[in-house]
């Protein structure tokens, strides 16, 4: 691991829970652990436990499929697709991952789209640029997902529980003061600052010096609701929009129709699209690293239209997705995709408004209670990082 800024600091033994396995609980875990480092004492080490509701890392997914006949496999990152890193010291963190190939720049052609308005003519494609190294955009190899599970796998103080739901803080709240009155129990301990956190079985997961809730926006509100959160009213300022996601995938490059083969336009890895219902187009297998792969190609569906259809029926949303990148791509009967999926996210990207302030962490001091996220700043991988910065800078701070 690099050493860099938020690493100089000094820790002294606290118990931290972080609520949330994606980037942003797994960078804060790392840049905890790499700041207890610094102090070369073994009795200064948090222990620190990353609660995660799913069994995967977050909204840097990866779903792959394989063919029965060769074995090979469709692969689609059907969250996020690249991040940036505009900052030097993120690009420092990053470095030993760039070092190894195991994160890499995508240089990726990247062409305007318009689909013709009827069915049988080609869409309209003009090249817009060529993503380059100075400003990358770079990917984590073999899959989206590797880089959140090396990040898992470094940690050395740090345990992550999956496949357990944290409970609202209030729900306990108010059920351990009335029993508080019998036993004097409290879920939280005004005078060592320490919480207790429930599963939502009621099962407790033990108590904490610090609770640090990474979720995203939505899920945030309501595991801080009620809970006498001293910045409850600043979660619910950013607003998240959902993201329907399109995976499609042919058996051969034969098979692609001629959007996508290189006969009709050049070679292209991105198209951004004039669209009322679809965002994006990304080729997989044309990435680097997938070169394994059989045609797949991700899709994503505009921010607006999908909030509009958030509650609709999955069924539904997938034809109209595919009536509309059949329009795009321009398919027939013989070059449609044999693999089609869709994925809805419900809370994908958080809405930047360039006028006002960024949020940053909300933290209250006296419950030493953080939360935390993409969405409180740019809602992007690169505000996980910064997030996590500001996350073990206020930790430190107390001790
Ligand atoms: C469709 C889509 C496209 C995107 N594209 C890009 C992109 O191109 N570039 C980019 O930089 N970023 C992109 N992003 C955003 C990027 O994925 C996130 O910024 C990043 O993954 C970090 O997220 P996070 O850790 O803050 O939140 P998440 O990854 O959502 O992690 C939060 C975790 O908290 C867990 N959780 C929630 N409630 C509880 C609970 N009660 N108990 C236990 N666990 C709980 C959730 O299961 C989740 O795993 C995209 C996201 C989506 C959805």
């Amino acid at each position: 691991m690099t050493d860099h800024a938020s690493c100089s600091t000094v820790l002294s033994a606290p118990k931290i829970a972080i609520i949330g396995g994606g980037l942003t609980g797994l960078l804060t875990a790392t840049l905890l652990e790499c700041a207890s480092n610094q102090t070369g004492s073994s009795s200064n080490t948090p222990q620190i436990t990353i609660f995660e509701k799913s069994r995967s890392v977050g909204r840097l997914a990866t779903r792959y499929r394989s063919d029965s006949e060769t074995g090979k496999n469709w692969q689609w990152s059907f969250g996020a697709q690249f991040f940036t890193a505009k900052t030097a010291v993120f690009q420092q963190f990053i470095a030993p991952w760039l070092d190894t190939g195991l994160l890499q720049p995508w240089c990726a052609e990247v062409i305007e789209l318009t689909a013709s308005s009827d069915n049988y003519q080609s869409p309209n494609i003009q090249s817009k640029e060529q993503w380059d190294v100075v400003h990358a955009r770079y990917i984590s190899t073999p899959k989206m997902t590797s880089w959140g599970r090396e990040l898992a796998a470094a940690l050395k103080h740090t345990t992550i529980v999956f496949k357990t739901r944290v409970a609202p803080l209030a729900q306990y709240l108010q059920s351990q003061h009335q029993i508080q009155n019998q036993t004097h129990n409290q879920t939280f301990n005004q005078n060592s600052k320490q919480t207790e956190l429930f599963d939502e079985t009621g099962a407790s997961l033990g108590w904490f010096d610090w609770v640090i809730c990474t979720a995203p926006n939505g899920q945030a509100i309501e595991l801080m609701s009620d809970s006498g959160f001293a910045q409850q009213d600043k979660i619910t300022k950013p607003q998240m929009q959902a993201c329907y996601t399109l995976m499609l995938g042919w058996d051969d490059v034969q098979k692609l129709p001629e959007t996508l083969n290189g006969q009709l336009a050049p070679q292209w890895d991105v198209a951004y699209l004039n669209s009322a219902v679809l965002d994006r187009i990304f080729i997989e297998h044309q990435k680097p690293a997938r070169d394994e792969l059989l045609p797949s190609v991700t899709i994503h569906a505009r921010n607006d239209w999908s909030e509009t259809h958030v509650d609709d029926d999955i069924e539904s949303v997938k034809e109209q997705l595919l009536q509309a990148a059949k329009q795009a791509l321009n398919w027939n009967e013989a070059s449609a995709p044999s693999q089609t999926d869709c994925h809805r996210w419900r809370y994908a990207a958080t809405i930047v408004n360039k006028d006002t302030e960024e949020l940053g962490i909300l933290i209250d001091e006296t419950k030493q209670w953080i939360v935390s996220g993409d969405w409180c700043a740019k809602g992007n991988i690169e505000s996980s990082y910064r997030m996590a910065q500001q996350t073990v800078k206020a930790v430190m701070q107390t001790q």
